[in-house]
């Protein structure tokens, strides 16, 4: 008798009892447990000794009654007492549902049923500054932009699963993609959202297999409802995060959850990515972004011309879209780089001082590059140790990866034959032209090793501009 008081006096709100139940919980597991599978759950009702909890989608609940069922059976019978039963609600049903209210026990549907914000126990990681409305149309985007704004209503229930966009650097691939996280968020505020590019999830990994928690890693992003990962090339040479990225990717899928993806280049060139992987990439809509046309070029620079609050002539906006054609972040660099000038020398922005402003971007990007840099993204994009290119290893892809970076520092700085050889481990002259000169061959012969270095090449060069 003393339970069923207790029960009625102490802990008559759902709220209440779980609170208890989550700090019993929280005692027993580690802390990464606990927040992945307990803190995203909210308590419903309790009618009789039945507690109705609402969880973010169908594969907590498995995830839980496979591992923690014991722990909250135990949890619930000292709590609620022994004819405790837990209910699980996931939260896509429980909108289709009308609402309970004719048990008086039921609690009250809350006045503000779907609040703006819902605070979630992890960050989304995404910036509020990259918007659809600030993304401009343009030819060059079409297809890419429509599909993801069909995504954003409609976050895993279109055939775009997954989205794939692709396209050189500083074309729009993160404004785009983090536009998605953005919009979904603001329609649908208690989806599980995040974005991150593919080497933090690569370096988070690592970081999980050093602390033994790879299953609550894997298990974080199981549990997302739109998965956002970008620059995915960075995968290459991963085996391990790629395996793992595999299973994420097909339980997601599995759960009509939605994933969009980004890369330099399309799937079937993603050279040194597991087929299965590259396959699966295609299975919904690959859409790529291509460098924007100088109609779009202008569009851009007097949104953002706008944005700063400032007036620039027709003649100057169109004589830098005339000179800056290959990137939009570009663009952007020249815009605040000008007023930079104009303000440093107090004068107006005019004609001479935007032709002085455009040639400082195209110059610097000539001469800031060191051959450290280059080999630093070369090892990057090939995935291989940089200290490796510098020693005597003649493993195919460290080979590779050597030779691309003495092909690109001979191309892309004005570093003696005999310089170069000495930034990879001390080779002589001889060498640096033997790479040089087959790296030039096989360009010629292979198409995809032709595109292979011109994007690493674009990606050294916008990482000095
Ligand atoms: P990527 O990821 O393809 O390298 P980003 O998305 O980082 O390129 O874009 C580079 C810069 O250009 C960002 O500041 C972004 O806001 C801007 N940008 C790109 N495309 C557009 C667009 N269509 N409209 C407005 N700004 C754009
Ligand atoms: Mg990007």
């Amino acid at each position: 008798m003393q339970t069923v008081e207790k029960r009625q006096e102490n802990l008559s709100s759902p709220k209440e009892i779980w609170k208890e139940c989550l700090s019993i919980i929280k005692e027993n597991i580690p802390p990464i447990a606990y927040n992945t599978w307990f803190l995203p759950i909210k308590p419903l009702s309790l009618i009789g000794s039945k507690l109705k909890i609402q969880v973010p989608n169908s594969y907590f609940i498995e995830w839980i009654e496979e591992h923690y069922n014991t722990l909250i059976s135990r949890t619930i019978t000292q709590v609620i007492g022994s004819d405790a039963e837990l209910v699980y609600v996931i939260y896509d049903d429980q909108e289709s549902l009308p609402p309970i209210t004719e048990s008086l026990e039921e609690e009250k549907p809350k006045t503000e049923t779907k609040p703006q914000q819902i605070e979630k126990d992890f960050d989304s990681y995404l910036n509020p500054r990259y918007s659809f409305e600030n993304f401009i149309k343009g030819e060059s985007n079409q297809l890419a932009r429509a599909a993801a704004i069909a995504i954003s209503e409609n976050p895993g229930k279109t055939s775009f699963n997954p989205l794939f966009v692709y396209g050189g650097v500083g074309l729009g691939k993160t404004h785009l993609i983090q536009a998605i996280g953005n919009k979904v968020l603001e329609k649908f505020p208690e989806k599980r959202v995040i974005y991150l590019s593919s080497d933090i999830f690569t370096v988070e990994f690592v970081e999980a297999i050093q602390n033994n928690t790879v299953n609550e890693f894997s298990n974080f992003y199981k549990s997302m409802d739109v998965l956002i990962i970008d620059d995915i090339q960075f995968l290459i040479g991963k085996e391990k995060t790629q395996d793992l990225f595999f299973h994420i990717f097909n339980t997601l899928h599995q759960l009509g959850k939605q994933i969009v993806l980004s890369s330099d280049k399309p799937p079937k060139d993603l050279l040194g990515l597991n087929e299965r992987l590259i396959s699966r990439f295609q299975w919904g809509l690959t859409a790529d972004i291509q460098p924007p046309d100088f109609e779009t070029r202008i569009a851009i620079l007097k949104n953002k011309s706008e944005s700063y609050g400032i007036e620039i002539s027709n003649e100057i906006l169109e004589y830098i879209a005339h000179n800056i054609t290959s990137n939009i972040r570009e663009l952007e660099g020249c815009l605040i780089k000008l007023l930079a000038n104009a303000s440093l020398g107090s004068r107006e922005i005019d004609l001479d001082l935007a032709k002085k402003t455009v040639k400082e971007i195209s110059t610097s990007r000539e001469v800031n590059i060191s051959i450290d840099y280059i080999t630093k993204i070369v090892c990057e994009f090939f995935g291989v140790d940089e200290n490796k290119v510098r020693e005597k290893n003649r493993k195919r892809e460290v080979v590779l990866a050597r030779q691309v970076a003495m092909y690109l520092s001979k191309k892309l700085t004005r570093s003696s034959l005999k310089t170069i050889g000495l930034h990879f481990g001390g080779r002589d002259h001889s060498t640096v032209i033997h790479a040089f000169n087959s790296i030039d061959n096989m360009i010629n012969e292979d198409e995809r090793l032709k595109e292979t270095v011109e994007s690493i090449r674009n990606k050294i060069e916008l990482g000095i501009a």
